[in-house]
């Protein structure tokens, strides 16, 4: 198979040391596009050796160009990885939508937010510093903040190309290299920034792309001893083998997981905003986001009006070809993904859920499953605790605030929570009781660079998006110096 330039001729390498490389497993994967189910492309999927030459590659760069390069280069270079990304937004937009299966309006947001993550970082670069501070006696002590080393990132279909942007964006402001390991279903986006980057002026070896298989590839990945530091998305489960596999040698270890993210609808809420945000809080990508706001919880007396006025939303939705501007929901990601979904359906059914829209898969082409909404759903459903990760929301009933608040942390999940009521000082009094890394307050949105973004309890730790995402990067050194006339004798020899 040729190393061929992405978007012309189909064909993906993988990205090691600056090019686009065939793979020594010699094996490549077939994909299509989830919305049509017509050929995309072919790309090469990386086995250990080939993990081996990315990981290399990435010690060389640590130990050459990239360790001595300074902050304010880096921070040049970030800035200029953003213009790249602005300059080839509609084939990178492309890329993604025919790849996912996702609405091209959610991708065109999604690669604005990409921009303004590197431009945050290449920012926030000036924030990394060490200390000193007075420790009595003839002693200075100052600290050195330095690279954790070589990271091995790994990240799922949902969101290719942000999740690509959120993980190296601030490993390479701290100073760090990067291998990583995308979707073997979803690399084209990764493969194409990983090129930026090197067109750029980023030294060949910093950012390394290896698509490959979770379990095989992956697995190696996180086990490999050149590797310093694991950054893992993806769901709670594969996150805990991780965590396992990081044991040894031993690994620092970030974690971004799974969700099932509460939307409480209080009766003193502005329902003209509530339900058309509560809508598109779960709905947008299909509902294959880790913060979907899954679970709409509602205050008693207003349950049946939300109900019917959240059906009759959700079912106007456009779904259909991704491509089209004026699509907002586009496919799920594969016909396999689209069976389990419907499964979850059809036991929510069998344990008493109402269907109220949605809930049949359409026939034709393409992995499309319509915006579905449950309702008469109690919060101990397998439905209402398990990540569904489809176009699905299930409707449940509440007493009062404090009622609310128990549904609301009665998962084992904690990454987002939304709060709708015209209430401020109800809002704050949530925001402080909620057991989740991110509340929003009658506001939808999730994701904005400065802004920490992670998980409580099995949504994951460490965060992203954050000033101190960079601190999950860097080694603190502390460097003590004795200025007496003297050196110290503690033994008096
Ligand atoms: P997944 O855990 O199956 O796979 C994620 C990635 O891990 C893929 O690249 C996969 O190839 C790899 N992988 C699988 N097994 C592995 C192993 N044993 N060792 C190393 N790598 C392995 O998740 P998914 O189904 O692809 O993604 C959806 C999940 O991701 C959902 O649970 C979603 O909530 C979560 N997610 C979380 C965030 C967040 O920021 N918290 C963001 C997006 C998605």
């Amino acid at each position: 198979m040729p190393a061929v330039a992405v978007a012309t001729e189909r064909e993906y390498g993988l990205f090691i040391n600056g090019e686009l490389v065939e793979p020594q497993s010699g094996e490549t994967r077939e994909l299509t596009e989830p919305a049509s189910g017509d050929q995309l492309a072919t790309v090469a999927l990386a086995g250990e050796a080939d993990v081996d030459s990315a990981v290399e590659a990435a010690q060389s760069a640590l130990a050459g160009a990239w360790g001595k390069t300074p902050a304010n280069e880096r921070s040049r270079l970030l800035h200029a990885l953003a213009d790249a990304i602005v300059a080839n937004r509609k084939e990178l937009a492309d890329l993604e939508s025919r790849n996912v299966g996702k609405a091209i309006s959610s991708v065109k947001a999604e690669l604005n937010q990409a921009v303004e993550n590197f431009r945050f970082y290449a920012s926030a670069i000036a924030s990394i510093r060490g200390e000193t501070r007075p420790i009595g006696g003839s002693l200075l002590y100052y600290s050195l903040k330095e690279p954790v080393g070589v990271v091995g990132q790994i990240v799922p279909w949902n969101y290719p190309l942000m999740m690509t942007t959120w993980k190296l964006a601030p490993a390479l402001a701290a100073g760090c290299t990067v291998v990583l390991k995308p979707d073997p279903a979803t690399p084209l986006t990764a493969l194409r920034m990983a090129q930026l980057a090197t067109e750029v002026g980023v030294p060949e070896g910093v950012v390394n792309v290896v698509a490959g298989d979770g379990p095989s590839t992956g697995a190696y990945l996180v086990r490999h001893p050149g590797v310093d530091k694991v950054a893992f998305t993806g769901s709670t489960k594969t996150g805990a083998e991780i965590m396992r596999l990081c044991a040894e040698p031993l690994k620092r270890l970030t974690l971004e997981l799974g969700g099932k993210s509460p939307n409480l609808i209080f009766a003193d809420a502005n329902l003209d905003d509530a339900i058309p945000s509560s809508v598109w809080s779960i709905f947008y990508s299909a509902g294959q986001s880790c913060e979907a706001r899954s679970r709409v919880l509602v205050e008693k007396p207003l349950y049946d009006q939300v109900v019917s006025a959240f059906a009759e939303k959700a079912s106007s939705l456009k779904v259909g070809d991704p491509l089209d501007p004026e699509t907002q929901m586009g496919s799920l990601i594969s016909a396999q993904h689209r069976d389990r979904v419907h499964g979850f359906v059809e036991r929510g059914r069998e344990e008493g859920a109402e269907v109220v829209t949605g809930g049949e898969a359409p026939n034709g082409k393409g992995a499309f499953y319509p915006p579905t909404v449950l309702a008469g759903v109690g919060n101990e459903m397998e439905i209402a605790q398990e990540e569904i990760f489809g176009p699905v929301v299930t409707v449940i009933p509440f007493e009062d605030e404090k009622d609310a608040i128990r549904i609301a942390n009665g998962t084992k999940y904690g990454l987002f929570a939304t709060v709708w009521t015209g209430d401020p000082a109800r809002g704050h009094r949530l925001a402080s009781r909620i057991k989740a890394g991110e509340i929003g307050i009658n506001m939808p949105y999730t994701a904005f660079p400065g802004i920490p973004f992670g998980g409580y309890k099995q949504s994951g730790f460490g965060r992203e998006l954050g000033l101190e995402t960079l601190d999950l990067y860097l080694e603190t050194k502390s460097v003590l110096v004795s200025t007496g006339a003297k050196p110290y004798n503690p033994f008096g020899l």
